[in-house]
Formats: C-alpha cells, sequence, structure tokens
C-alpha cells in the first residue's frame, strides 16, 4: 500500500541530505510566495556551498554501494516512487499550483507526466546493455559495458516544479548514479515533496541529496559542484546564458553536460494546412502553462493565402480562454510566475505595438485580477526587428508573422540561435517530408502541438542545448562506456 498525504505534510522546508532533512549551514532561509498574491508560503532553506558540499560528501559516500545494486533492485525503487507520486497526484497538483501558478488540472497533468518518466526509466535500468565485439584478433575477446557516470549535479527551473527535476533524478538513478540537486528559488517545495517521496519509496540515504537556495547563494552553492572533482556531471534545464556558464565553469574538471536550454520556437502554418487543425495545435503548444515552457511556439508564421482565416479563428479562440487563479476550477490561465516574467511580456508586447504589430485580443495586463496576470494576447503583422522575434517571450502572446512562399517561412524559422521545438502545419506529404529535414530543431510537431512524452528523445540543437531526455537514448547522458580487452585466451 502507498502512502496518501495531505498537501500540508507534503510542504518541507530544509535541504534532504544523507537521508536526513536538516537545516542549511548557515542557518538562513529565504520566502516562497504565491506568485498569484505574493502570500509567503513556506520558509525554505538558502543553502551555500558548505550544504552544496555536504550534499556531494553524502553522494560520494552512497554511490559504490547504488552502482552496486542489481538494476532490477534500483528499478523495484524507482517502481515504488512513481507509485506513490501517482497516489498523491491530486495533492502534488496543487503544491505545484500553490507555488507556481498554473490552474490545478495542468498541475495534477505535470504529476501524471514526470511520473512516467519514473516509470519509463525504472524498465530501461534493467536494459542497460553492453557489446561483445566481434574478435579482431586470436586469443583477444573485446568488450563494451556501460557504468554509472558517478554524482550527477541536477539544476531546475520554476516552469515545471515536477517534471523538470524527476526527469532527471529518475535516468540518473536508474544508471546507477548518485545525484545533488538544486530546483529552481521560485518553487522548491515540489522538488522537495518528491525527494520526500523517494525516500519513502526506499532510495537510500546519500543516492538523493536536495539543497534549496536564493537566486544569490544558488551561485556559490552550485559553485562548488562545478568545481569538485566528483561531480562528474552537469545536468541543467534553464536559460541558455546559464547554460553557457556552466559548461564554461564546469570545464575545469571536464564534467559530461546535458543542456536543455531556452527556445524559440517557430510554428508555421502553409496554405494547404488544415486550418482548424493548426489553430486547435497552435492553442495546446502555445498555451500550456501561459506560454511558459520552452517548447512553447514564440513566432507563429502564416502563409498569405489563409492569414486572415486563420487569424480570425485564433483570435477567437483566443479571446474565450479563461484567466484566474490556479484554484479556479474553469482556469485555463493563472498568473505569470513573478514580476520579472509579466515585464518582459508587457516590455515585448509594448515594443512590438510601437512598431507596428496589431493587438486583435489582449495587449494588456489584468491588475483586477492580481499584479502577474496578462491576457492571452493575439498580435498580427508581427515583423523580424521586434524583440519577440528574437527573445522567448515565456507569456501568452501570439505574434503573427506573414510570409509567401515555403523558402521565405524555412529560412525565417532558422534565422536564430535556438533549436529546440518547431511546428508546422501542411497536409502535402511531400511538403512534410521536405520542411521536416530543414528545420533546424531537436523537436519537430507536423500537424500536432502536444509532443511531449517520456517514450521520446526531447532535446536541442545550436544554442539550445545538448543532450537527451527521455526515450532509450535518455540514458546515455548518465552512463559511460568502458571498453575491456582480455588477452591471453589462446
Ligand atoms: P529562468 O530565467 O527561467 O529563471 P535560469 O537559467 O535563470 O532560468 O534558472 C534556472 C536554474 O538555474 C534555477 O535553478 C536557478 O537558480 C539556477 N541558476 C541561475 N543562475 C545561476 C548561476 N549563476 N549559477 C548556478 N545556478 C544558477
Amino acid at each position: 500500500m502507498t502512502k496518501r498525504y495531505e498537501l500540508n505534510e507534503l510542504i518541507r522546508s530544509d535541504n534532504f541530505i544523507d537521508g536526513k532533512w536538516v537545516v542549511s549551514a548557515g542557518g538562513k532561509r529565504f520566502d516562497v510566495t504565491d506568485p498569484a498574491t505574493g502570500k509567503v508560503i513556506a520558509q525554505v532553506a538558502d543553502s551555500h556551498a558548505a550544504d552544496a558540499r555536504a550534499a556531494t560528501d553524502a553522494a560520494a559516500r552512497a554511490f559504490p554501494a547504488w552502482r552496486d545494486t542489481l538494476p532490477k533492485d534500483r528499478a523495484a525503487v524507482l517502481h515504488r516512487w512513481h507509485a506513490l507520486m501517482v497516489e498523491n497526484a491530486d495533492a502534488l497538483g496543487r503544491l505545484i499550483s500553490l507555488e507556481q501558478g498554473k490552474p490545478f488540472a495542468e498541475g495534477r497533468g505535470e504529476v501524471m507526466y514526470g511520473a512516467s518518466y519514473v516509470a519509463w526509466f525504472a524498465d530501461e535500468a534493467t536494459r542497460i546493455y553492453g557489446d561483445i565485439i566481434p574478435q579482431q584478433q586470436r586469443g583477444k575477446r573485446m568488450s563494451a559495458i556501460k557504468e554509472p557516470i558517478g554524482i550527477v549535479a541536477a539544476i531546475t527551473p520554476w516552469n515545471f516544479p515536477l517534471a523538470m527535476i524527476a526527469r532527471k533524478i529518475a535516468p540518473a538513478l536508474a544508471a546507477g548514479c548518485t545525484v545533488v540537486g538544486k530546483p529552481a528559488e521560485d518553487t522548491p517545495l515540489t522538488a522537495l515533496a518528491l525527494v520526500m517521496l523517494a525516500h519513502e519509496a526506499g532510495v537510500p540515504a546519500g543516492v538523493l541529496n536536495l539543497i534549496s537556495a536564493s537566486r544569490d547563494n544558488a551561485v556559490p552553492a552550485v559553485a562548488d559542484w562545478l568545481a569538485d572533482s566528483r561531480v562528474r556531471k552537469i545536468t541543467f534545464t534553464g536559460s541558455t546564458p546559464v547554460g553557457k556558464y556552466l559548461a564554461r565553469e564546469s570545464a575545469g574538471t571536464l564534467k559530461k553536460l546535458s543542456l536543455e536550454l531556452g527556445g524559440n520556437a517557430p510554428f508555421i502554418v502553409f496554405d494547404d494546412a488544415d486550418v482548424d487543425a493548426a489553430v486547435t495545435g497552435l492553442l495546446a503548444a502555445k498555451f500550456r502553462n501561459g506560454g511558459q515552457t520552452c517548447v512553447c511556439p514564440n513566432r507563429v508564421y502564416v502563409q498569405s493565402g489563409v492569414y486572415e482565416r486563420f487569424a480570425d479563428l485564433l483570435t477567437t479562440r483566443v479571446a474565450a480562454l479563461k484567466v484566474a487563479p490556479a484554484t479556479d476550477p474553469a482556469a485555463q490561465i493563472g498568473p505569470m510566475i513573478n514580476a520579472r516574467a509579466i515585464d518582459k511580456i508587457a516590455r515585448h508586447v509594448d515594443d512590438a505595438v510601437s512598431r507596428g504589430a496589431r493587438v486583435l485580443t489582449g495587449g494588456k495586463r489584468l491588475p483586477e485580477l492580481g499584479p502577474t496576470y496578462y491576457a492571452p494576447t493575439v498580435l498580427a503583422d508581427a515583423t523580424p526587428e521586434m524583440q519577440l522575434s528574437c527573445e522567448e517571450t515565456f507569456g501568452p502572446v501570439v505574434p503573427l508573422f506573414r510570409f509567401d512562399d515555403e523558402a521565405q517561412a524555412i529560412h525565417a524559422a532558422n534565422d536564430t540561435p535556438f533549436g529546440l521545438a518547431s511546428y508546422f502545419y501542411s497536409q502535402d506529404v511531400r511538403r512534410i517530408d521536405r520542411v521536416a529535414r530543414q528545420l533546424e530543431a531537436g523537436i519537430v510537431g507536423i500537424n500536432e502541438g502536444a509532443l511531449a512524452s517520456e517514450a521520446a528523445p526531447f532535446g536541442g540543437v545550436k544554442e539550445s542545448g545538448y543532450g537527451r531526455e527521455g526515450s532509450k537514448y535518455g540514458l546515455d547522458d548518465y552512463l559511460s562506456i568502458k571498453y575491456l580487452c582480455q588477452g591471453g585466451l589462446e
């Protein structure tokens, strides 16, 4: 039987190191607030380098035994963790809504999504095959085996407080690695709750360690991991500048990195598209989490022949979206995460309007709901000079760019340093093949807006980073290959 917890029982405020809840070495705390109201939900440990070091020490002590645990036994622990997540999906979903602001249905959906990676990697743990290499010389036997890389440091963002960390911890533990982690300062509570459930599931002391830190103290805490040669891998989801910083700073100890960084996803609608389906797909892809995901379409290119019809249909559907606090069962879009986020959205829209964009719906804050709400927005006549064309807006704003031919659309779509997700709608099989091959992106949605799946490889190209999460490739990032050559066999 798995235990079902109340929401308040899941709220933890200390660090989890070596199987115990401990206060930070400096004894300091920082506030976690409800993004809708600014009200303090909890005060969590404000960790520093000493706490990061204690986590690494614990992970180093635990590594040999966890590495040598039978894969099927590691899998069993992960399956128990998965069961606990599913059993507690309602409370975890509410906790996500509380600290992150997404509507409850989406919060619960995120729990199930994150849990699906845990189940997936539990199974993958038992399938870490190596190779027997065909014999090259008499008397010699050559093989390749896969081993856990060692201690993994996981650093995650606020937009998916559960899924982002689950899809890093699960493959790391499946591979036999031990973990030190730091969730985003805006949303540490869900990650702490998840670690509590992992402990209950039987993850041994020291195998999984989590510290929280304010934005300022995250820098020295993570810097300790970057400089520590015992930490063999960094897995990070977040912004491109921070990803580049982590790559630079970990070069001193040549760590392996997985970086899932910013996107600037194009969404192309060709004249031969099913326009209704394209609108539905765009709504699914764009407005998840209020537009605050790295795979949200940021630039929507619509071919001239369907531009007006697409804009009309889209505007009607976007204007009908319900913006409300996460606790409102009818809410489709909640508050944005913080003041910095909403200021960026307003700046992008204002800049676009000042450069000639037309507001078809939205285009304003919603102060009557609270300081962090923004109306779902459609802008027509977007152009490449606008800020929202080159930077991720990370909010509920759809800019519509007009194009005339396929080459122009592909050029515009690829004209960015980023390459995470991309989408296009067309019913012409030859065009589908051509465009899918030409888009510079790690992920391509073809007549589909909902792409997430634990069975698929998620990750980017160019400055969106490297490494893949999920799928049969997802474990590779946590393994190293050892070549064994045995001689004297004749
Ligand atoms: P966002 O803009 O979405 O907040 P960031 O890349 O700034 O994305 O943050 C993602 C994660 O990286 C968070 O956990 C944050 O605390 C952490 N982080 C940000 N800056 C640094 C840094 N200089 N050193 C270590 N961690 C950092």
